[in-house]
């Protein structure tokens, strides 16, 4: 593949060169098969006799392109309108040009076409695509693409215009002419095309965590229960003013969707104290504010680059978000993309979205720099080792050490604030938890009672009291140890009971060998019955070294009328009664 720019002065002037040009493709055999417009001006008409000309010169070629925010070529700056013209060198490269109207078609739409049009074309192995700004969520978009064969490489950008808070953009193609609400679908492939891409971002998340908690589409509604915008207020005393977006825009939301690594910048603060983002955030979604480091950014590039070089690309497509060329006002717009230059030639823009597929899963980028790389033939054998510039940020500003010493103190606090949940969970169940027998205390379970009292009217309840038969005897004969055991062993079924889920059944210790089972929504009938399971299983518990022993229980249903006192004697009496009549019996009053 190889890519031929022009930098648009005037018409005049441009048609002049791509005469000339297609002279030259003539002579040299050059099979130019896409044209490319990159427009950081929205200037309709100027747009349109562009595409004119090119579309006389090159009737067979692909003509398309879309507004951005300034214009890349070589990995450094190019003019306001930049043409780039992309041939292919081997004749089983092919190219496809889709493009679809966002007011016309729905999301679900679009994709099923684009699936069916991947169907059809089993040439396939990249896709480029170029939206106007969503004015809708593009989750669904995305998810939408999940079923594209694996092996297809997923890349684009939103075009942009001059001005970053504007919601102003556009796509054009020499077919479809200039629309405001469409998406370009470019497919790529051919035995000999091969694509890889990447995502770059470099940005460090910072302090502490905040979970989504209210949002829609793109508006981020509160976090933490708080809205959105007193999070910046707070945190980083940013103003609700005119500055608001060049203010945040160094300090993204930073999350992982997908297991990727996403950034949301935000782009406008309402009314409401909610903040419009520059594309979805789910709720539920745990996210930090994150800081761009230089130093970091730098790195991250470095390493990310070496994947590209060592892909041997003929051609690089970039897309690199609007925010990152403010990021860096201090330097050049395009300084953190020069570690590319070494690497091929290079196109792209500075764009208001960015779209990269990741194991399957696609998914919307922002402050993000996505790089495609694109080759037809093999790698070379002995690959000349690229020239990767070494970092030169050996010194580490101030302000990168300040957000590391934010972040490790911040992560330091969470670890803590972790382990104390974790001691204070342990401290609420030791409170109502008996320690011999994992069952509830004498303190818990009464306090179910008396709730369940006060629900009286609305659901009604049994109680089960048991105490285990002639339990000085076991003590005596088998000593304390053996006592705890027989304990244990009741203890044990009951807890099987109160686990299956289904009853609501509670059950604690009421004292020594004493036991109280609650069973919400039972009747005297139901409860007799599960007393009665309960005395057989135990008589059939085997111990090792006792002989097997008995229980008795006494049931009662709790009245309109009763009060804890009335009730807990009843099924007292109930329980003597057992005793008195001959234990290991469950008897009803
Ligand atoms: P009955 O059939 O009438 O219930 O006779 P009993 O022998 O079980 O009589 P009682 O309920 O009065 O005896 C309870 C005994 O349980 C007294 C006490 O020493 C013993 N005990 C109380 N708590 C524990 C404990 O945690 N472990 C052990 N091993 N024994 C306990
Ligand atoms: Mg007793
Ligand atoms: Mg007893």
């Amino acid at each position: 593949m190889k890519q031929f720019q022009f930098e648009y002065q005037d018409l005049e002037s441009f048609s002049r060169e791509l005469s000339g040009f297609k002279d030259r493709c003539g002579r040299e055999h050059i099979a130019v098969k896409m044209i490319q417009v990159f427009a950081e001006e929205l200037d309709r008409e100027k747009i349109q006799s562009v595409c004119s000309v090119i579309t006389q010169r090159f009737p067979e070629a692909l003509c398309m392109g879309c507004s951005t925010n300034g214009n890349i070529i070589d990995c450094g700056l190019s003019a306001k309108i930049t043409i780039v013209c992309t041939a292919f060198e081997r004749s089983t490269t092919q190219v496809r040009l889709f493009q679809y109207d966002l007011s016309e078609n729905s999301a679900r739409q679009i994709t099923s076409s684009i699936l069916a049009e991947t169907q059809r074309h089993p040439w396939v192995k990249a896709i480029e695509m170029f939206f106007t700004i969503p004015q809708e969520s593009s989750t669904q978009f995305c998810e939408g693409l999940k079923e594209l064969r694996p092996e297809i490489q997923v890349f684009g950008g939103v075009a942009s215009s001059d001005d970053i808070t504007s919601t102003d953009s556009l796509v054009f193609s020499g077919e479809n002419g200039i629309s405001e609400h469409s998406i370009l679908i470019v497919f790529y492939g051919g035995e000999d095309f091969y694509a890889d891409a990447i995502s770059v971002t470099g940005w460090k998340p910072l302090g502490r965590k905040f979970q989504v908690t209210k949002s829609h589409g793109s508006i981020l509604q509160e976090l933490d229960g708080i809205p959105a915008y007193d999070i910046y207020r707070k945190y980083l005393n940013i103003e609700n003013d005119e500055n608001f977006l060049y203010n945040t825009l160094e300090f993204p939301l930073f999350y992982e969707h997908n297991d990727t690594i996403i950034l949301r910048t935000p782009v406008a603060s309402n009314a409401d104290g909610s903040i419009t983002m520059t594309s979805d955030i789910e709720i539920g979604s745990v996210v930090r504010i994150s800081y761009g480091d230089p130093g970091t950014i730098i790195e991250s590039i470095r390493h990310d680059s070496r994947r590209i070089a060592d892909f041997q690309p003929d051609l690089l497509h970039i897309f690199s978000c609007a925010a990152r060329r403010t990021f860096w006002t201090s330097r050049e717009a395009t300084y953190e993309i020069y570690p590319f230059q070494s690497i091929s030639p290079s196109c792209g823009f500075f764009s208001h979205g960015e779209f990269l597929r990741t194991n399957g899963n696609l998914n919307q980028h922002n402050v993000t720099l996505v790089i495609a790389a694109m080759r037809e033939g093999k790698k070379r054998e002995s690959a000349p080792a690229a020239a990767i510039e070494e970092s030169h940020l050996a010194k580490v500003p101030l302000v990168s050490r300040l957000a590391t010493f934010i972040s490790a103190t911040s992560m330091e606090l969470e670890e803590s604030n972790r382990k104390l949940e974790s001691v204070n969970e342990k401290l609420k169940m030791a409170a109502i938890i008996d320690g011999l027998t994992g069952l509830y205390n004498r303190k818990e379970i009464q306090a179910r009672i008396d709730q369940a009292l006060l629900q009286i009217n609305e659901e009604r309840f049994s109680l089960i009291m048991l105490d285990i038969d002639n339990f000085k005897q076991v003590n005596d004969t088998y000593g304390h140890q053996q006592g705890d055991n027989v304990i244990k062993g009741l203890a044990n079924i009951l807890h099987y009971k109160q686990a299956d889920g289904m009853h609501n059944i509670s059950a604690g210790r009421w004292g020594g060998e004493e036991f109280m089972m609650l069973l919400p929504g039972s009747g005297a009938s139901s409860a007799v019955r599960l007393a009665e399971l309960i005395r057989k299983r135990f008589a059939n518990t085997e111990f090792s070294g006792i002989k097997p022993q008995t229980v008795s229980l006494g049931v009662t249903q709790a009245e309109r009328e009763d009060t804890s006192d009335s009730l807990c004697s009843r099924v007292d009496m109930a329980l003597y009664r057992a005793k008195k009549s001959g234990k290991n019996k469950v008897v009803l009053i």
